[in-house]
């Protein structure tokens, strides 16, 4: 039988696995910060009607600048993320994952670097190699916060064209201050001043569930700066694979001449418009999520678990002194979370009311057989 490398792959790539969390078929799933919330009927009706429409020129290509949809995701964010942004200045594509490729192709690239601060979201490294960039592992703090001296000095050292910053953190939850931001984007700049600088680029898979309000405003008169979302998490619609970017018009442009043509079907960007017209009612499960969130928080607090504070839909929780053993008997309880390898920590995603306390029972006699 024929092996993977066995064939002539890029070098980089022999000896790796695909990303991904198991899928397992299990009652409860808290394991891939999906929401637990299926999209309402009304809404469910509207997407219908939308690709209806779009199904009756699916012999046409797509729109290829997607330009209602970048109005549509313009309008969300100057109403919600305390920045007025316009159309061209907001990019959308198949999940933020595949915003992160184009950044890449576009930004970084053979003989370029990215750094992150891990531990991260493992992708940022991954789509670094894929598109053959070389990927540096910056540090944090003991308390997952980003350590912004040692960030810095690994960023003056490196020089590295991409700096990857993930606020709130997967799969820590830790939310990032601004200061750290333009602590780091100066950074950048100072470090690759012999060229156009490096590009920044804010994660904000999960800047809905925050506390604290966005960092988009700090796109403002930095060209370098780029903001990353995505309709995955918030929007409930994972399965949709829409992200998007909001950042200098000139960015927009940039990846232009990376992408695909006519990488967005129109049946996704029809999808998308029918659920940003319900913006309103999605946004008030993720005001569910964020106090189920805060339960698991306390509750796992108060089971003696160690939880690191969380501004996403997910928690991260220890210390185990095997947490692979843990997930499994977490696991045989018949409730799924994730090891993400961050040694004595798992993390789990805030499902609905019964999966919270599905999971909590699941930890709480866990914790009980092992302590
Ligand atoms: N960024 C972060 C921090 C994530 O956790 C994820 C999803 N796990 C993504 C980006 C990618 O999400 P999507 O491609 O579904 O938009």
């Amino acid at each position: 039988m024929t092996k993977i490398d066995d064939l002539p792959i890029r070098d980089e790539l022999r000896g790796k696995s695909p990303y991904g969390a198991p899928q397992l078929d299990v009652p409860v799933r808290l394991n891939t910060n999906e929401n637990p919330y299926p999209l309402p009927e009304p809404l469910v009706r509207r997407i219908a009607e939308r690709v209806t429409e779009a199904a009756r020129q699916l012999n046409r290509y797509p729109d290829r600048d997607a330009v209602e949809l970048r109005t549509a995701l313009a309008g969300y964010l100057t109403r919600t993320a305390g920045h007025e942004v316009t159309a061209a200045q907001v990019w959308a594509a198949n999940g933020s994952n595949e915003i992160i490729q184009q950044l890449l192709q576009t930004f970084g690239g053979p003989g370029r670097t990215a750094i992150g601060f891990e531990p991260s979201y493992s992708m940022h490294g991954l789509i670094s190699r894929g598109t053959g960039t070389g990927w540096i592992s910056g540090p944090r703090n003991d308390d997952f916060t980003i350590d912004v001296a040692a960030a810095k000095a690994a960023i003056a050292e490196r020089k590295p064209d991409v700096v990857f910053v993930c606020s709130p953190n997967n799969p820590t939850g830790t939310a990032v201050e601004a200061d750290t931001v333009l602590a780091l984007y100066e950074a950048a700049q100072a470090a690759r001043a012999d060229s156009a600088g490096a590009l920044v680029v804010v994660d904000e898979a999960y800047g809905e569930f925050s506390h604290r309000a966005s960092l988009l405003p700090l796109i403002e008169g930095r060209p370098n700066l780029v903001l990353s979302r995505t309709m995955s998490k918030a929007f409930g619609a994972a399965g949709l694979r829409l992200g998007y970017l909001a950042a200098d018009p000139a960015v927009v442009d940039a990846v232009q001449l990376v992408r695909l043509p006519y990488h967005l079907s129109s049946v996704t960007q029809a999808t998308a418009l029918a659920a940003l017209e319900h913006t309103d009612t999605l946004l008030k499960y993720v005001e569910q999520l964020k106090s189920e969130r805060d339960r698991l928080v306390d509750e796992l607090r108060a089971i003696g678990c160690r939880v690191v504070a969380s501004d996403a839909n997910f928690v991260q929780f220890g210390l185990f002194d095997d947490a692979h053993a843990v997930w499994q008997a977490i696991l045989d309880r018949g409730v799924l979370v994730r090891d993400n390898g961050v040694p004595g920590w798992l993390r789990v995603t805030a499902g609905t009311p019964a999966e919270n306390d599905a999971f909590l029972d699941a930890v709480r006699t866990v914790w009980k057989e092992r302590i």
